[in-house]
């Protein structure tokens, strides 16, 4: 679960992450007052969506004047953005973060993940900050230093100090920024965050180490015990189909391709993926719809995966281990009543009580085709989708 700037800079507020002073605001107006409460003349104005790359379109506007400030606001709130990290149809902008422009000296990155591997929290650094990190690790890795921290010692002064003296810092920014990192190191901690980027964290003029953007990512499956975490969650800058699954316990992805998939285990659903792209399909989406599934699971499955317009046919590939192929075939059938569905489908039903399902779906009068051997079901379902 992401969180937007301004939550991430309350929360770095807290843990002793330096920040610029700001507020938020919903309306034209508000951001207006924000930045008169602030004071001085120039602002920076910050539209709060859930993703990077706001800068170079438009979403990050430094200004001078209360005029300005509402102007800028105004031609931000109720758009989407569209920036590199949201996809072609952007994220609504419902509030800006006005705030106190920083005097910039340096653009520094750092952040620190899970690195699932190593089984250890990894912490990267840069001095190439501000910019696309991607481009840097794939262009020249050597300008990032990693360091892994011991999960029984936690994060040690002497290795944020590595990674300062790596990005050039002189020994008074140092002590600084071993600071933040400890507060970076406790926030992933205590509030089970599994990522927390920081580009930029800045030098400022003055010598001042300071974030200037701020993203925080949680796990999921952590949100349970971090209520107030949970509490901040957004879901207007969430994928709506995804959201609706999430309701349903179903594991959904949204992808670009026309094949609308739906299986049951996740393995089984990434091998179906492969085999659909190598028969010269793309998957619509990643879908699955776990072991112990039930009718009424498969039925929501089908409403999410038909919401797409893009989808031009479904491929169905459920193992009956737990759950019964008489079951599946049931619901397939209930679902594609109830929705109308007017899109061909195959369906690949094997394992437990398969026959019996087999026969329900042709007896059933929809336009399902039963294919039991996988090959030949994917190659069956891309050509349908290629009409
Ligand atoms: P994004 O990563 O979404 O583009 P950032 O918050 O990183 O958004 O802002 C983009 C750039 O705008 C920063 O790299 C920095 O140069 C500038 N910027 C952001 N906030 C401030 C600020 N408070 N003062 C001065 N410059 C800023
Ligand atoms: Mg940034």
């Amino acid at each position: 679960m992401n969180l937007h700037e301004y939550q991430a800079k309350e929360i770095f507020a807290r843990y002793g992450i330096a920040v610029p002073q700001g507020s938020l605001a919903t309306s034209p107006e508000q951001a207006r007052a924000v930045a008169k409460s602030l004071g001085g003349e120039r602002f920076v104005v910050k539209a709060q969506v859930h993703a990077g790359g706001r800068g170079k379109v438009g979403g990050v506007k430094l200004v001078t004047g209360v005029d300005a400030v509402e102007d800028a606001a105004k031609g931000m709130i109720g758009q989407r953005l569209v920036t590199k990290q949201t996809g072609a149809e952007g994220l609504p902008i419902n509030s800006v973060w006005v705030e106190r422009p920083s005097n910039i000296a340096r653009e520094l990155y750092v952040s620190a993940l899970v690195d699932r591997t190593e089984e250890k929290i990894v912490f990267m650094a840069s001095a190439e900050g501000g910019m696309d990190i991607e481009e840097v690790a794939e262009h020249s890795p050597e300008k990032i230093k990693s360091i892994h921290v011991h999960p029984a010692a936690g994060l040690q002064p002497f290795q944020a100090r590595q990674l300062g003296f790596f990005m050039g810092l002189d020994k008074d920014q140092v002590a600084q920024f071993t600071q933040a990192l400890l507060g970076v190191y406790r926030i992933v901690n205590e509030l089970d965050a599994s990522q927390v980027e920081i580009n930029p964290l800045i030098v400022t003029a003055e010598g001042q180490i300071m974030a200037l953007d701020a993203k925080l990512n949680f796990d999921a499956n952590a949100l349970y015990r971090q209520k107030a975490i949970a509490e901040m969650r957004d879901p207007s800058q969430e994928d709506e189909r995804e959201r609706e699954a999430s309701k349903y316990d179903l594991n959904y992805v949204t992808l670009e391709g026309t094949i609308g998939c739906m299986v049951n285990g996740a393995g089984l659903a990434m091998a179906t993926m492969d085999i659909v792209k190598l028969h010269g399909g793309q998957p619509a989406n990643f879908l699955d719809v776990g072991g112990g599934t039930t009718a009424e699971k498969v039925t929501e499955a089908f409403k999410l995966i038909t919401k797409s317009e893009d989808v031009k046919a479904i491929f169905i590939n459920i193992f009956g281990g737990i759950v019964r192929c008489d079951l599946i075939a049931e619901g397939i059938i209930q679902a594609c009543r109830q929705t109308g569905l007017k899109l061909p489908v195959v369906a690949r039903l094997q394992g437990t009580n398969m026959e019996k399902g087999r026969e329900m779906l042709e007896s059933s009068g929809l336009k399902i085709t039963p294919v039991s051997d996988l090959t030949e079901a994917a190659k069956t379902v891309v050509a349908l989708a290629n009409g």
